[in-house]
């Protein structure tokens, strides 16, 4: 009996794709695909954008890997970017996000280790998170589906309904160090935590002593028509673990602090072989050459306004199929009456990708890039597929 080559965890589509083009994919038989998956929120500025191309070939015939070893310019410039573009202080390059995420997760243990108190390694999470597949993360997400059969769930996580106030409250114990969310739930089901809410949690972490950690890995790099999800409630984090969208295609995280909450993190205590490597290096920082044009946010802004518009009449247009519209700018989420999964094989054999979500929500997360008439284009997919149904 043979065994699959590939480790059968993904339920993979039946399709393999050959190249693209801006927002477009073309499969191995030369069908086109219009993308609103974006590799999962990944491809911000679509696929074989000239700039990024032009970037990453330029490095790739100077330098590829030097290791942590030495200084690495790409690293610095890209981190002085993104600090000058946010709270940040200071920044962890990784390959992933969820790297980030447990880069995020030892800062914030090592700050109270720092103040002397060891014993606040605790953090509270909300139920419907994620925030990756390490055995930290998945401790952090919570979810029992990822949980089950991997053994004891990592020490130190507490988590809490959705939104719930009380609960957060009454979870908070002198053994707490940080609250961890995601301003917009992705994976989760596109669930936006209301604004007051956020606030509501910085004020906590600043009366308590605990720091707030904030997942921007889906929402952040303009996904949501600003730099990062959280900038529309007007507070910020202590740490923030983003991955998905800098790397635009390439394989790139970050954690970014305050220099107060890093403290802890000196030298030696975290380390990573490839993070911050010079092709990622390259590529991040061709990434935000574009996203950090003002026009550009604007330019999302604008789209996802009008993306809101057209996809919310499919409710009315199609009551059986769609329930619900959720999320902010281009990361947009259609709460569905039949299951996502049949709902979105109908959708690509009409020549367009979306991607599942827990709630039974389909994520529509195309490039950035994307004008108007891709959306028009995506109503008529979408209008297709559902009217199949
Ligand atoms: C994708 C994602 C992660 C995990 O990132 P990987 O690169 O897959 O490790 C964590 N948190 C959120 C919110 C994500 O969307």
């Amino acid at each position: 009996m043979s065994f699959p080559h590939l480790l059968p965890t993904y339920a993979r589509a039946d399709v393999a794709f050959t190249h693209g083009e801006g927002a477009y994919l073309f499969d191995e038989d030369g069908r086109k695909y219009l993308d609103f998956g974006a590799g999962v929120a990944v491809n911000v500025l679509g696929h074989a954008h000239p700039h990024l191309i032009a970037a990453l070939t330029e490095q790739a015939g100077k330098i590829w890997h030097t290791s942590n070893l030495y200084r690495v310019p790409g690293q610095e410039t890209l981190a002085r970017r993104l600090i000058e573009a946010t709270f940040a202080d200071t920044v962890f390059f990784t390959n992933s996000g969820v790297e980030a995420i447990e880069a995020a997760i030892k800062t914030a243990r090592r700050y109270h280790f720092a103040n002397g108190a060891p014993e606040r390694f605790r953090i509270v999470t909300f139920e419907g998170a994620f925030h990756g597949r390490t055995l930290a993360a998945i401790a952090a997400g919570g979810q029992k589906k990822y949980l089950e059969g991997f053994g004891p769930k990592v020490e130190g996580f507490d988590q809490v309904p959705f939104g719930d106030a009380r609960a957060l409250a009454e979870a908070i114990t002198d053994a707490t160090g940080a609250l961890l969310i995601e301003p917009i739930q992705g994976e989760g089901g596109l669930r936006p935590v209301p604004p007051e809410f956020l606030r509501h949690m910085r004020q906590l972490c600043d009366e308590r002593g605990m720091l707030l950690i904030f997942d921007e890995i889906q929402t952040g790099i303009g996904r949501t028509g600003k730099l990062f999800a959280h900038e529309w409630a007007g507070v910020t984090p202590d740490i923030m673990a983003i991955a998905k969208g800098i790397g635009g295609g390439f394989p790139l995280g970050a954690c970014l602090a305050t220099a107060d909450a890093a403290k802890g993190m000196t030298t030696g205590t975290h380390g990573t072989t490839f993070g911050g490597n010079p092709l990622a290096m390259a590529v991040g920082n061709a990434v935000l050459d574009v996203v950090l044009k003002p026009e550009f946010l604007e330019h999302v802004q604008r789209v996802g306004n009008y993306a809101r518009q057209q996809f919310a009449s499919l409710i009315a247009d199609y009551p059986d199929v769609f329930e619900d519209l959720r999320g902010e700018g281009l990361m947009l989420g259609l709460k569905m009456r039949v299951p996502n999964t049949e709902f979105i094989d109908g959708l690509r054999a009409h020549g367009m990708l979306a991607i599942t979500a827990g709630d039974n929500v389909i994520r529509l997360l195309p490039p950035l890039i994307i004008d108007e008439s891709h959306v028009r284009e995506a109503m008529e997919k979408l209008s297709a597929a559902a009217a199949q149904l």
